[in-house]
């Protein structure tokens, strides 16, 4: 689903009532999938960007919700998060290593800015301010879809489960008493974990530049890009954010992809319940300060 593998764990003393529980949130992950997928042209999203540049459209209490949500993002990390991205999004198809050439890339990348999205709050409506802008939730609809199945797990009685979508993961609890250890995994060997992180109650996200990308020339073109250049950011392989809420850890990760090391980590320190793991593209890890550096631990 969205492009991504969907899954969920959990712990049920009745079997039933364990399956009936992952239907619910395979269905509920299905149908945030029609509401926020550009690929579908009858979703609300596609129907926004038809037709809001000729004026506002009504969103729907959800959708409005979530835009509004990556709205707030765009300012907390000064543009580095732009739904609007897909204006030049659109022109890449990562089977088919299509991307768009400089031109295009030249003309889409000045309709990247959420300042043209105009959000009316009491009327619940969307508008464009100019031709050319769309918008697209693939950097922030994953963390909402585990974030929406927690809750309905939490709702069933279930108090330990993992719920995971591609490189979103929210946790309900612990492991039975351990934490939970999720892994990050080694950018440039696939299959491969670089580090482990002990969770319980939590969500974590990593955004990858091999997740959906392909090789031309020695450059890497992958699906996160930049809004200031158009292209896809570069200075880092993977960023990783954990906190307390999905829909905040899977923006952030993204973010953080796209500030870099210094600009990301920075901004991490200033929100109390997040922490980050970056790599960098020479394969460097870095923490964010409220974070142990495994070299400063001592066990005497
Ligand atoms: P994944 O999809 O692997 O979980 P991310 O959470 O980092 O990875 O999301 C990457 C997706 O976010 C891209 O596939 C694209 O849909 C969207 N995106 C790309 N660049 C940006 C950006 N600058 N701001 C917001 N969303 C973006
Ligand atoms: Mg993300």
């Amino acid at each position: 689903m969205m492009g991504t593998v969907v899954s969920v764990d959990l712990w049920s003393e009745d079997p039933e009532a364990g399956q009936l529980a992952l239907e619910e949130v395979f269905e509920e992950a299905a149908r945030i999938d029609r509401l926020m997928s550009t690929y579908k042209d009858e979703s609300e999203i596609s129907k926004i960007n038809r037709e809001a540049a000729s004026g506002p459209v009504a969103a729907g209490d959800e959708l409005f919700g979530l835009i509004r949500r990556s709205h707030d993002i765009s300012v907390l990390t000064l543009g580095a998060f732009d739904i609007t991205y897909d204006s030049v999004g659109q022109h890449y198809d990562f089977r088919s290593r299509q991307r768009p050439d400089e031109k295009t890339v030249e003309a889409e990348r000045t309709h990247i800015d959420y300042q043209l999205v105009n959000l009316d709050q009491a009327a619940g409506t969307i508008e464009f301010l100019e031709d050319g802008v769309r918008i697209n939730l693939g950097g922030i609809a994953k963390g909402y879809v585990v974030e929406r199945g927690v809750e309905i797990l939490r709702h069933r009685g279930v108090r330990n489960a993992i719920v995971t979508a591609g490189g979103d993961s929210r946790l309900l609890g612990d492991r039975r008493g351990r934490p939970w250890m999720v892994g990050i995994r080694d950018p440039r060997n696939d299959g491969q974990v670089a580090i482990s992180v002990p969770l319980a109650d939590e969500a974590i996200s990593t955004s990858g530049d091999y997740e959906r990308y392909f090789d031309e020339d020695g450059v890497r073109y992958h699906h996160i890009i930049q809004p200031k250049t158009g292209e896809p950011a570069s200075g880092v392989h993977s960023a990783s954010v954990f906190g307390p809420d999905a829909v905040m850890t899977d923006a952030l990760s993204t973010s953080v992809f796209v500030m870099g090391v210094e600009r990301g980590l920075i901004l991490i320190g200033t929100l109390p319940d997040y922490e980050s793991i970056v790599i960098d593209a020479e394969g460097r890890v870095f923490y964010s300060d409220g974070l142990m550096q495994p070299e400063a631990q001592s066990f005497d």
